[in-house]
């Protein structure tokens, strides 16, 4: 596979380049976007409330020392086969001895910052259940509930306090039984074996079905002419209440940063990653100081996405940012001539291959 990876200089710009140790460079952490030029954007307007409005003291974080603790673990040559050797085990396709055979030749490794905002929000609709409803409904955000854990979603039914009333049952008129549609009351049809001439066509004997009479009992009713109610079961009367639908969920925004290398941005936003920051409260805040520009863009985009999408149909309950280190290695090998790239992904080295040279095919589904 010909894919030009000599074009370096570009990656520098978006992502922590590796070095060893891997902490990201230093002027990064003095690349601070400027307060202002983050709320100019165009005109552009931010849904999120003034920090000094809120009260909320607005403490410049000292991101160097969350930077500066945050390590993330060296890819060796060695990680690099072991990772290969053990993804290559795995796979009942792949073969292992082009993985111990290889040569690796370069390792290139970036570590990304992956942000992420969830927000945990509440909503609620009512329904009448089993026909109209009567009287005054009560105003659905004054009914107390039980909320589950944080950032847990589900949905539960809760019959509305005071709401129910038992009325006559709208179907059967209060009867419990109504006629039945297939004899239109009578209990007998028409004899389906003679069709009601009560003796088989071109035989002299009488139809032993209907035994001559042409008529048969209505199978639908068994003949009472009547059938039970479907929709009170017979009990003549319904309870309507007024149901309340409470639906918790949480909306998720993700954000990794860009890179230069041609490993799937799926891969990276389910990878493992190293904690780095992270920011849990009723609201949270848009980072706007963090030093890596796409990302404290992203986490106000993601807060005025949220706000946006739920302030008119749910209730935020609770909002949690995080920003955590993705590593991504890129290994260069040779193998019989050729040369070729795979990827090493997360903390927990899963690996990305394209073209695995030793490969068979044993009619599983390569993955
Ligand atoms: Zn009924
Ligand atoms: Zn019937
Ligand atoms: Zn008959």
């Amino acid at each position: 596979m010909d894919r030009d990876l000599s074009d370096e200089d570009s990656v520098v710009d978006l992502s922590f380049e590796a070095e060893s140790p891997l902490t990201p460079p230093a002027e990064l952490l003095e690349r601070l976007p400027s307060y202002d030029c983050l709320f100019q954007g165009g005109g552009q307007q931010i849904f999120f409330p003034p920090l000094e409005a809120l009260g909320r003291p607005q403490e410049p974080r000292c991101w160097s020392s969350f930077l500066e603790h945050s390590r993330v673990p060296v890819v060796t040559e060695q990680v690099a086969r072991e990772a290969l050797l053990s993804f290559v085990n795995s796979k009942c396709c792949y073969g292992s001895s082009a993985a111990g055979d290889l040569i690796i030749q370069e390792l290139k490794q970036q570590t990304l910052c992956r942000y992420r905002l969830e927000t945990f929000s509440e909503s609620r609709i009512k329904r009448s259940v089993d026909g109209p409803q009567r009287g005054t409904s009560p105003r659905l955000w004054d009914i107390k509930v039980q909320v589950p854990p944080m950032f847990q979603e589900d949905t539960r039914k809760f019959q509305v306090p005071h709401s129910s009333l038992v009325k006559e049952c709208h179907k059967c008129h209060g009867r419990g039984r109504y006629k039945c549609s297939g004899c239109h009351g009578a209990g007998m049809v028409r004899c389906p074996s003679c069709r009601g001439a009560k003796r088989r066509t071109k035989q002299p004997r009488r139809c032993q079905m209907c035994s001559g009479s042409g008529r048969h009992r209505c199978s639908t009713c068994s003949g009472r002419g009547t059938k039970t109610c479907a929709t009170c079961k017979g009990e003549k009367k319904l309870l309507h209440f007024i149901q309340l639908v409470i639906m918790w969920k949480n909306s998720l925004f993700e954000f990794v940063s860009e890179h230069q290398l041609n490993c799937p941005g799926e891969l990276l936003a389910k990878a493992k990653g190293e904690n780095l920051f992270k920011d849990e409260n009723t609201t949270v805040y848009p980072l706007i100081d963090f030093p890596l520009r796409e990302i404290s863009l992203a986490s106000q985009r993601g807060i005025a996405q949220h706000s946006a999408t739920l302030a008119s149909r749910a209730r935020v309950l609770q909002q949690r940012q995080t920003i955590e280190l993705i590593p991504l290695t890129e290994v260069h090998y040779w193998y019989q001539g050729k040369t070729n790239v795979y990827y090493i992904y997360g903390t927990d080295h899963r690996v990305y291959v394209v073209d695995y040279p030793e490969q068979y095919c044993c009619g599983c589904t390569i993955i």
